[in-house]
């Protein structure tokens, strides 16, 4: 059975990267029917920041990818933060010590800066001058016994034959060494592992069988293989995945907030847009020019970065050897485009309709809280005007607000409108309309419509003069729904009460 990791540093709110980094995991997992376990990496003491396990835990859940193993769901291979396997680094250690392929260094962080700096001055590409591989045994068991702090590096002049490793998404990877620090650090003087041995150990006692983790890591690759075959111990394949761009090219960063997968949530953005918008973003890319296609895939045809795929769709289409190498940017435009579509596929359903219709409630409530005309039932009406117009859910207050306010009939829009029509017209329409609705409440949008092509009629005036003041007085909105669909939704009461607002 394949098993894979997700494995977060808890240094910040997981980003687009990272869900990316996730999702592709879930993707391999499930297709070939594994497991995946949520491992932290929680070493760097110094980084760590408290809520940021939570952080991520919630991110995943928005995203609907639940870890098999990992906090919350126990298993085998626990435990699941490295703060708590820190026994096991130590064992891995002392037998790199004892096999001599590691040893201690007893250098200060000044002497260590002075060394480096004399070797740059010289020339040379080393990083450290391996001082203390050369204290003796006695040497260095005394020093150990009196206390003095020490790190374990890797003694990179006793090592097994290199070859050239090989990554899924990347290939061979020539000189892939020579970018190597002098003698790696493998135990910090603060007793907590680096990085490389927690990530090496805890994939090898875990079994993890593919590590799928961000191009980031790719030149710590040749290094995690010197420290398997240390350990004579078999690696798992290695597939290392191309990083994010943002459509002008500069990276994605976790430092920019704008990147964090709870900012997308918070933003009204679908989980199944933005796992569908990254999960194509590197992958069939070769198809780039393809027609969008928002009714699915066909199985014969890799998707292109607009496919719009749902969870299961994209686990059943998903092939390590699809993945491109290539930097991949992240256009916000597919993401809407794609948000859009899974919004009018959710829109198929009834439990779809209330289950969106329950945050657009929400959205509305902040966007409006003195509105009277929240309750579910009301904004399902709504949706089912706007619907195909809604790119983002928290669209809905800006692209009708006349739903839920009354008018502001000074805003420029409204004042542009009418700006076209005489008064004597304007007043014409709206009369009109009030005194046929005295006698006649049309209830289905056809009956609207045919009541409305007798009102202008009556008027005796164009229909796109009938039209634009009914519009003006109704929505003070150019585009939008059509006259029967706002009156349909309004109702005709409501409808001839804002007329009656409008005239005065
Ligand atoms: N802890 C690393 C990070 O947060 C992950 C490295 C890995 O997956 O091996 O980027």
């Amino acid at each position: 059975m394949v098993l894979l990791r997700f494995a977060p540093s808890p240094t910040g709110a997981l980003h687009l990267g990272g869900l990316r980094t996730a999702l592709y995991n879930h993707l391999f997992a499930k297709k070939h029917g594994g497991k995946w376990i949520l491992r932290i990496e929680d070493t760097d003491a110094a980084r760590y920041v408290p809520t940021a396990v939570d952080g991520i835990r919630n991110a995943l859940a928005w995203a609907g990818l639940p870890h098999d193993f990992g906090p919350g769901a126990d298993g085998p291979h626990g435990p699941y933060f490295q703060s708590e396997r820190l026994d096991l680094y130590h064992l891995y250690t002392r037998k790199l010590l004892e096999s001599g392929h590691a040893y201690r260094c007893f250098c200060s962080p000044d002497k260590l800066a002075a060394t480096r700096e004399k070797l740059a001055r010289t020339g040379s590409n080393a990083t450290y001058d391996k001082s203390c591989l050369h204290l003796t045994e006695e040497e260095v068991a005394r020093r150990v016994r009196a206390g003095e702090r020490s790190i374990v590096r890797l003694n990179d002049d006793n090592l097994p034959d290199r070859a050239s490793p090989t990554d899924i998404v990347f290939g061979i990877l020539r000189d892939a060494h020579a970018s190597l620090p002098t003698d790696p650090v493998l135990l910090k003087s603060d007793l907590f592992p680096t990085y490389h041995l927690a990530s090496v150990v805890d994939d090898h006692e875990m079994g993890i069988t593919h590590v799928l983790r961000g191009e980031e890591w790719l030149p710590s690759l040749p290094l995690h293989l010197d420290l398997y075959s240390c350990l004579g111990i078999k690696p798992p394949l290695f597939a290392h995945l191309p990083i994010l761009l943002n459509p002008n090219g500069t990276k994605m960063s976790k430092r920019n907030g704008d990147v964090s997968v709870l900012d997308f949530m918070r933003r009204g953005w679908e989980p199944e847009g933005v796992l569908n918008w990254l999960a194509l973003a590197g992958w069939g890319v070769h198809h780039e020019n393809g027609r969008a296609s928002p009714t699915g895939t066909s199985s014969t045809q890799p998707p292109d970065s607009t496919t719009l795929m749902t969870l299961p769709e994209l686990i059943d289409q998903f092939d390590l050897s699809s993945l491109t190498h290539r930097r991949n940017v992240l256009d916000p435009a597919k993401l809407a485009y794609l948000n859009k579509h899974h919004l009018m596929r959710s829109w198929q359903s009834e439990q779809g309709i209330a289950f969106q219709a329950r945050r657009v409630h929400d959205v509305v409530k902040a966007a409006f809280p003195h509105s009277l005309y929240t309750n579910v039932e009301y904004i399902t009406r709504v949706i089912s005007v706007l619907q195909g117009r809604i790119t983002n859910l928290h669209d809905v207050p800006t692209l009708a607000p006349f739903f839920f306010v009354d008018l502001d009939y000074d805003l420029p829009e409204a004042h542009s409108m009418k700006r076209g029509l005489s008064a004597d017209d304007y007043d014409h329409v709206l009369r009109r309309v009030i005194l046929q609705l005295e006698s006649s409440s049309p209830s289905t949008q056809s009956d609207i419509a045919i009541f409305l092509h007798d009102a202008c009629e009556k008027t005796g005036l164009k229909s796109k003069v009938f039209m634009t003041a009914l519009r003006h007085a109704l929505s003070g909105m150019k585009a939008g729904p059509s006259l029967p669909e706002i009156i349909d939704v309004l109702g005709t009461e409501r409808t001839a009460e804002r007329l009656k607002v409008a005239l005065s």
